[in-house]
């Protein structure tokens, strides 16, 4: 089997280890798969994320567990098994590619990453859906074809046109699809100066990249960053999706969701290639949306993309983990107000942010600002998992995954709670479950500033 991604990080895994049940066809690949040793934590409930699928269930088939089960099972019979096992499809449908066992999982088991591969092998055999190429490529579609941007907002408000969507394309009726901002984030100007001397008192200088989520969704998040970074005393040099004239430039994450690997390569390589001069400069790039940023630091590097995706990986930061490694060495000393957020603020965490312990960065920034309430929400996935919450066969469960402890906590909180979500996807998932709106960490921190 020829692998479509990069696996040879597992090449020496279980080798020489008469136990560790490796499969035998697929490489590098089947390695991955037989890192799972079957412990069986994975079917336990407890806290953390792991696994939303298995927590709603209850089936075993739908733990990372039970999916390397059935994976190992095709994988030592044939290509053809692998590719056309029924019980494997199931598996990998309902898993959301959280992370969570990555992170969680005694032996990092990556089924996120598994999925991946295993779409695009099924990718080769059969052509993707109209709804899975118009979602993979939506952000590039919604810039490059405006209209979509009314017929989403018309689509959103007409009973009718909900219902063709779900027996059209299998878009679920009964949720709300994410509108484009009246004006996404895209300035003239390429660099910012900074609004105060930095304290080091030396010349500073960033990236802010702002991914097609953000500047396309909620482009306050990338307006407020900016200006929060800047009177930190940085100068800020800003990427967006159409920084390059003739190209879009997108992280690429709604591609690799649908297995898309080539394509994601192309935009990953289109990508890099803008931000190449500033890491050979070597600024951090600093990303507000956590899996459209965290891909530059984990799935690039398994697109085989050379040295320069290695370089990029090792600069590219969550805004949270910018802020709260600023804040040890004693810069990003904002002039907040004491109080001036009176309400209470929950904060829910992105899969992906949790996958890396970015939640430490964030209650570390929080408690920079003075007098602000904050706890955090004890939850698993939102259920939104990119577009899985949008579609028809799958909106049950990702309500379900949503009603886990996300929704009950939102349901507890008081009326005037803010609530603080950087995935894109979380945030849209709490306002259809819960009809709670969301702003973004560096918004809350803008807010806690004088007028
Ligand atoms: S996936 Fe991880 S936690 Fe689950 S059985 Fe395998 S090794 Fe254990
Ligand atoms: S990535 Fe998430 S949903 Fe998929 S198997 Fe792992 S924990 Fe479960």
């Amino acid at each position: 089997m020829k692998t479509e991604l990069d696996w040879s990080d597992y090449k020496d895994s279980g080798m020489g280890d008469a136990y560790a049940d490796i499969p035998k066809i697929g490489g590098d690949f089947a390695k991955a798969v037989a890192v799972c040793i079957r412990s069986g934590v994975c079917e336990q409930h407890g806290r953390g994320v792991m696994c939303p699928s298995f927590r709603v269930t209850e089936n075993p088939l739908l733990s990372p567990g039970g999916r390397v089960t059935v994976l190992k099972k095709v994988l030592n019979d044939s290509e053809d098994a692998f590719l056309k096992d029924k019980e494997l499809a199931e598996a990998m449908d309902l898993c959301v590619a959280c992370k969570g066992c990555k992170r969680e999982c005694e032996n990092n088991v990556d089924m996120a990453q598994i999925k991946i591969e295993y779409l695009a092998q099924k990718n080769k055999l059969e052509p993707l859906s109209l709804r899975s190429k118009l979602f993979a490529w939506s952000s590039i579609l919604l810039y490059r074809y405006p209209i979509l941007r009314t017929l989403i907002r018309l689509r959103n408000r007409s009973s009718l046109l909900r219902w063709l969507g779900e027996k059209t394309f299998g878009i679920a009726a009964k949720v709300a699809l994410p509108e484009v901002a009246e004006k996404p984030f895209q300035p003239e100007e390429v660099t910012y100066m900074p609004l105060a001397p930095h304290p080091s008192g030396e010349a500073k200088e960033v990236v802010l990249w702002a991914d097609s989520f953000s500047s396309l969704f909620d482009p306050k998040q990338a307006e407020d960053a900016l200006y929060l970074l800047r009177l930190a005393g940085f100068q800020v040099h800003i990427v967006h999706p159409l920084s390059h004239r003739g190209t879009i430039l997108d992280s690429g994450r709604a591609l690799l969701t649908f297995g898309l690997v080539d394509e994601t390569r192309q935009v990953a390589k289109q990508l890099i290639g803008s931000l190449l001069p500033f890491l050979n400069a070597d600024m951090p790039i600093i990303g507000l949306e956590p899996s459209s940023l965290l891909m530059l630091r984990d799935e690039y590097k398994t697109l085989g993309l050379g040295e320069n995706a290695l370089k990029l990986a090792k600069h590219a930061v969550l805004f949270e983990e910018f802020v709260s490694a600023e804040l040890t060495r004693g810069g990003f000393n904002l002039p907040y107000i004491d109080g001036k957020i009176a309400k209470p603020v929950l904060v829910h965490g992105h899969c992906h942010e949790k996958a890396i312990g970015a939640m430490k960065s964030i209650r570390r920034v929080l408690k920079s600002v003075p007098g602000l309430d904050f706890s955090f929400i004890e939850s698993s996935c939102c259920g939104m998992a990119g577009t899985f919450g949008l579609e028809a066969e799958h909106v049950e469960y990702s309500h379900q995954m949503a009603q886990q402890a996300l929704v009950p906590a939102l349901q507890a909180a008081p009326p005037e709670a803010l609530v603080v979500s950087n995935g894109f996807g979380c945030a849209h998932q709490i306002r259809v479950t819960s009809g709670r709106s969301t702003c973004h960490l560096a918004t809350l921190l803008r807010q806690a500033l004088a007028e």
